[in-house]
């Protein structure tokens, strides 16, 4: 039997369609649900085996990625919305009703991914986003109950499916965030 890592991986990874700059994301609620338009496509996405990204019942990842924040705008039910944890340094705006994340925002000028909301395009029925292309926080789902005897089976199933495992975020991210430690150190060198 495989690893189910998450539906929208184990169906197999989509592509993002050419052009595809608009979707709406819907939070979970049978009725009056939280809706958020999105006016681009989704950047780095990725499967997160972190514990604070929200995931679907049963999924070991959730998927995630990012978008301009002014891109990003709450059009019906945002009433609904509540931050999960204000102390964290992304705030997940949460349907306070079905639980669903509807996007994370960073309000920290200095953090290298401010202006950057995340989302979850599985809350999307629109098709053209682009899927995810590499694991992050592998390590992680240990935490959230995963045996550590699982770890080989399920980095081999990422792989399979085309997500390069990592225990962080993926290199292009973490250089990203080094260069802004070094920036606010005073310690970033162009070339
Ligand atoms: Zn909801
Ligand atoms: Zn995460």
């Amino acid at each position: 039997m495989s690893i189910s890592i998450h539906p929208s991986v184990d169906r197999g990874v989509s592509k993002g369609a050419p052009g595809f700059a608009r979707g709406t994301l819907r939070c979970l609620c049978a009725s009056n649900p939280v809706q958020v338009k999105v006016d681009s496509q989704v950047a780095f996405n990725h499967a997160c085996g972190c514990t604070k990204c929200w995931k679907p019942a049963g999924a070991l990842f959730s998927v995630v990625g990012v978008v301009p924040r002014d891109k990003l705008a709450v059009v019906a039910n945002g009433h609904k919305l509540k931050i999960v944890d204000e102390k964290a340094p992304i705030q997940r705006y949460a349907c306070s009703e079905c639980g669903a994340h509807l996007f994370g925002r960073i309000e920290n000028k200095d953090h290298a991914f401010y202006g950057l909301d995340f989302i979850h395009t599985e809350l999307s029925d629109d098709a053209g986003w682009e899927g995810p292309g590499f694991a992050a926080f592998v390590s992680s789902i240990i935490e959230s109950g995963t045996p550590p005897s699982k770890l080989t089976e399920v980095r081999q199933t990422l792989r399979e499916r085309g997500l390069e495992p990592y225990d962080c975020l993926s290199p292009p991210l973490m250089d990203l965030l080094a260069a802004q430690s070094a920036k606010l150190k005073g310690t970033y060198r162009e070339a």
